[in-house]
């Protein structure tokens, strides 16, 4: 079954978002988890990220290869704007279709003080040019429930989400939430904009407090009064609480007419097949 067939099934989608090895070559721990992730947790496909400040093509394409041709797991390859030239653009397409690679995130990327913008500033036109220049990629977006940080309201976020489709994505996945209040407020905002696509939701499931102060930082996700309860009651041991917590997130969304779940594996395949066992049941 291809993405595209997943995404136009009927089915609950569970997919997983893994990360590449920090340096080129240093494939044995992403195989490992591969492998994992396959066996006991069978996600409807993975995604792969890329590195941070547009560091990583070379393990990105890497990892995503040795999830098809190792595993056989239907697999989409982030990429993101910053520091990308469009020639480095060019020469990671090709690689990745040579690879096999039929599917993309399309990012812009987090940006820091040392951020370059050369030819692409942000998702929509980094995905314009691969439409038109590599039409055969399926394209996917993100899209942010609670409003991107840098956004100056979710009006601007509608705005984007309208632009990106018509940049040519297909498919969102959201960032990740804790309040599942967010996404059918937006949802239905995006509704009565007369928006309509498809939507996988982003869900983190936080397994230790650190962890948590990091992905917030990021995300700029807010964290519900009976998850702060959790974090503090659980401090040290959060993986029976943390999984829970993801597991009655996933299964409200689901009863509510989601389509699918992203999760945020962090590599962790202990955590997504107790999460992906139990929603399965
Ligand atoms: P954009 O869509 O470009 O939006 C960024 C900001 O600019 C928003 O405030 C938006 O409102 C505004 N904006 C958008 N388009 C325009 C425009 N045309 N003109 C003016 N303003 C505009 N980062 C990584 O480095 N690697 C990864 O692998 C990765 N994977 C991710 C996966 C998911 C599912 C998500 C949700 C995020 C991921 N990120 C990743 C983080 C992502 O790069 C950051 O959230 C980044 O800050 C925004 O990316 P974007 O593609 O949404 O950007």
């Amino acid at each position: 079954m291809t993405i595209r067939d997943i995404l136009n099934g009927n089915n609950f989608i569970m997919s997983a978002e893994v990360f590449p090895p920090k340096r080129n070559g240093e494939l044995e721990n992403i195989i490992r988890t591969l492998r994992r992730l396959k066996e006991d947790v069978a996600p409807d496909y993975v995604s792969v990220t890329y590195g941070a400040n547009g560091k990583g093509a070379t393990t990105t394409s890497d990892a995503a290869s040795v999830a098809i041709d190792a595993f056989d797991i239907e697999t989409v390859a982030h990429i993101t704007a910053v520091n990308l030239t469009r020639d480095k653009l060019d020469e990671t397409l090709q690689s990745l279709q040579h690879k096999g690679v039929g599917s993309l995130l399309v990012l812009r990327g987090d940006v820091r003080d040392d951020s370059r913008f050369y030819d692409f500033w942000h998702a929509d036109e980094l995905a314009a040019y691969i439409k038109a220049h590599y039409p055969r990629f399926l394209l996917m977006g993100a899209l942010y429930v609670e409003g991107h940080p840098e956004s100056r309201d979710i009006e601007q976020d509608l705005d984007v989400l309208a632009q990106k489709i018509d940049c040519g994505i297909e498919h969102f996945v959201t960032q990740m939430f804790f309040d599942n209040a967010y996404y059918y407020d937006f949802m239905d905002r995006a509704a009565r904009r007369g928006l309509h696509f498809s939507v996988e939701a982003g869900i983190m499931p936080v397994t230790n407090v650190k962890q948590l102060g990091r992905s917030i930082s990021l995300s700029g996700a807010t964290i519900p009064d009976d998850f702060a309860k959790l974090t503090a009651q659980y401090e040290d041991d959060m993986f029976d609480a943390g999984c829970d917590y993801a597991i009655r997130q996933i299964l409200d969304l689901r009863q509510n007419g989601a389509k699918g779940v992203h999760l945020y594996t962090m590599n962790n395949v202990a955590t997504a097949k107790r999460i992906f066992e139990a929603v399965r049941k």
